[in-house]
Parts: structure tokens; C-alpha cells; sequence
């Protein structure tokens, strides 16, 4: 029997209007939850360091795809009892394996039919700016000048708003109609033509309820000063997000004036557990990152649920996500351990006996 090979050029991409559709379709059948394309014209005004022209300078199109955070992901936060699944499952799962498989099975796609595509996840860990956009100094340099320094990175989230595909919120979480913020954006950089989505334009799914801003526990969002960008013609604003204040409270932690014998952070000696974190030390990694101990608690928990009840999200539920009280953990108190509980002794060691 002769070898087997993929379709090449089985599929005709050259009408853009065709192409977009059989992509789209391709998209969905590979597992991403919402498919959308941006005209690379609409990224004209992107600072250097975010231009997917530096990186692709022939790009016609940027397909944009939403992959949804299974709600049940969040489950266990919400109860207080179960926190790794959202860093594993919805969170360093997502970024690390499921979209990279999809991203990269569609790319395989269109390359078969001769044009090239640049699949991207969300692996931004070689950038060469931070999170608020300044360059990282002594990290890499640009291979000749007027070259921006490596990596360029593709902002996702505007991204996934210039493809068409929702809402950027004030919390600067990127909203889907279908699943709010509880979702994740890949996309693919392609030299095809694809007929582009109009920029979204929907039921509003931000409509400023400052749910993110009252349960974010690190005081993340500023409600006085925002950030305004022009996008496509559209003025988009949110809050001027303090990412250090994230940082360190998305992974269960608190800044804190009393020197800590024991201190969560080893690289923060004036830092503890915070009311949200029910663990003594900062847990393990999950998939590299992920350790989203505060649940995303007020940009995406507290998010959805305000774009639940308003009922403006297409992926409903039977149930309400909110069942109970919060809970909170006073770290002032000593635990208080459910009946049954079973501690290790001397005696009850492997070699015990
Ligand atoms: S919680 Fe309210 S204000 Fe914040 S992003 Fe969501 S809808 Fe907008
Ligand atoms: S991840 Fe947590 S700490 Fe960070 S902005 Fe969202 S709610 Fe606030």
C-alpha cells in the first residue's frame, strides 16, 4: 500500500469570501468556541512592539478564536475547596494545550493549501515589553535598526476585539457574548485574504456595574484613571490596571507590613497569604504559570455573574453560579479542621512500627 499524505491544495482559499467560511468552519471543528477575522489594515496604528506586521510583514488577515473557560472550572474556588483545576483546567490547560492544538492544526490547514500561518497561543513569555508595555532593559536588541526588539507580541485581547468576537470590559478582560470573561483568545497570522467580521457590535455586555473593581482582592482597578485606545475607529477605554497588585493577589498573596517568620512569598519577606487564599505557602506551579489562587475573583467570577443575571451571555445554565456566601479566611484565627480530619504523628508514620 502506498503512503498516505494530507489534502494539499484540496481546498480552494482563494475567494476570500469562500476562504473565510472554510476556515471558520475548520476553526470550529478543531475545537475553538468562536471564530472571527480582522483585515490586517485594522492594526495599522499598533505600537511597534504589538504590530503583527513586524512579525508576518506580508499578513492579510488575523483569524481570532475564543476558547471558553469551562464555568465547573471555577467551581472549586468558588467553594473555597478546590483551586488548582481553574489554574490547570481553565487557565495553563487552555494556554499550553488545548489551544496550541488547535491553533496549530488549523494553521497545518491553510498551509496545506500554500499560504502560510503563523499559529499563536498565548505564550507571550519571551516578550520583549512587560505587562504595562515598557521594554525589558539588558533582555534581547533589535537585529537592526528601526527593528522593533524581540518578541513582538500580538496584544490578544485587542486581538480578539479587532477580529470582531465582543467587548473589551473596563476590567480590561476581553468579554465574549458567549461566555463573558470567562474565556481565552488565540489567533493565527495568515497571508491569505479572508473576508474580515465587523467589529462587534452586539448586545453590551460592559455596561460599567463595577462588579470586577468592588471583589478584585488586590484593589487592582483604578476607577478614576482609565487607558484610552483608538481601535479600528472605535474608542475603546477600561481601568489602568495595576498588574503588580494583580500579580501578586491572583496568586493568593497580600502585602503585608509585619516581618512573617514564614513569608508566602520567599522573594517578599512583607508579604503572607491574603483573605482569599486558604494556602500557608504559595502553591507549586501549574503548566508554568497558572497559580490563580484568588479565582479571578472580581475580573472574571464576579464579572460573569453581573453579565449572567443581566442575561446577556448565549452560554446559560440551569443553575445560578453563586450558591452560597463568599467565603473569606481570617488568617488572625487559628483553622478551624472539619471532623475526620487525619494529620500524620510520629506514630502513624510508614515506619512507625
Ligand atoms: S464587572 Fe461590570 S464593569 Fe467590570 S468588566 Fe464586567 S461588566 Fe464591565
Ligand atoms: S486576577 Fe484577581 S487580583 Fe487580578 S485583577 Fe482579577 S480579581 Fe483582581
Amino acid at each position: 500500500m502506498a503512503i498516505m499524505t494530507r489534502d494539499f491544495n484540496g481546498v480552494d482559499l482563494s475567494d476570500p469570501k469562500l476562504a473565510a467560511e472554510a476556515v471558520k468552519r475548520k476553526a470550529l471543528e478543531l475545537g475553538a468556541d468562536a471564530v472571527g477575522i480582522g483585515s490586517i489594515d485594522r492594526w495599522s496604528n499598533a505600537p511597534l512592539q504589538m504590530d503583527p506586521k513586524q512579525i508576518m510583514p506580508e499578513c492579510k488577515s488575523i483569524i481570532g478564536m475564543v476558547f471558553r473557560v469551562e464555568r465547573g472550572s471555577l467551581r472549586g474556588v468558588e467553594e473555597g475547596t478546590y483551586f488548582s483545576n481553574y489554574s490547570a483546567m481553565g487557565y495553563g490547560g487552555i494556554t499550553y494545550l488545548y489551544m496550541p492544538m488547535t491553533v496549530i492544526n488549523l494553521s497545518k490547514f491553510i498551509e496545506d493549501q500554500g499560504y502560510e500561518a503563523i499559529p499563536m497561543g498565548h505564550q507571550s513569555d519571551w516578550r520583549g515589553i512587560d505587562g504595562e508595555g515598557f521594554a525589558h532593559k539588558n533582555y534581547s536588541r533589535p537585529v537592526a535598526p528601526g527593528k522593533p526588539q524581540p518578541d513582538v507580541m500580538i496584544h490578544l485581547r485587542i486581538a480578539a476585539y479587532l477580529c470582531g468576537l465582543g467587548e473589551i470590559g473596563f476590567s480590561k478582560m476581553f468579554l465574549s457574548p458567549q461566555f463573558g470573561p470567562r474565556c481565552r483568545v488565540g489567533i493565527i497570522m495568515t497571508d491569505v485574504e479572508l473576508e474580515p467580521d465587523p467589529i462587534y457590535d452586539g448586545p453590551q455586555l460592559c455596561n460599567r456595574c463595577m462588579a470586577c473593581v468592588k471583589n478584585c482582592p488586590g484593589n487592582a482597578f483604578s476607577t478614576e484613571k482609565t487607558v484610552k485606545v483608538n481601535l479600528a475607529g472605535h474608542e475603546v477605554e477600561w481601568s489602568d490596571i495595576d498588574v503588580n497588585a494583580c500579580d501578586y493577589h491572583f496568586r493568593g498573596g497580600t502585602h503585608s507590613d509585619k516581618e512573617e517568620k514564614d513569608p508566602y512569598y520567599a522573594e517578599d519577606p512583607k508579604s503572607k497569604p491574603g483573605w482569599w487564599s486558604p494556602f500557608f505557602r504559595k502553591p507549586r506551579n501549574l503548566y508554568n504559570t497558572g497559580q490563580a489562587v484568588c479565582g479571578a475573583r472580581g475580573c472574571t467570577r464576579a464579572c460573569m455573574i453581573s453579565l449572567e443575571s443581566r442575561g446577556v451571555l448565549q452560554n446559560t445554565f440551569k443553575e445560578k453560579f453563586r450558591r452560597r456566601p463568599t467565603w473569606t479566611v481570617n488568617w488572625d484565627e487559628e483553622p478551624v479542621y472539619a471532623e475526620g480530619t487525619t494529620f500524620r504523628t510520629e506514630k502513624s508514620g510508614s515506619d512507625a512500627d
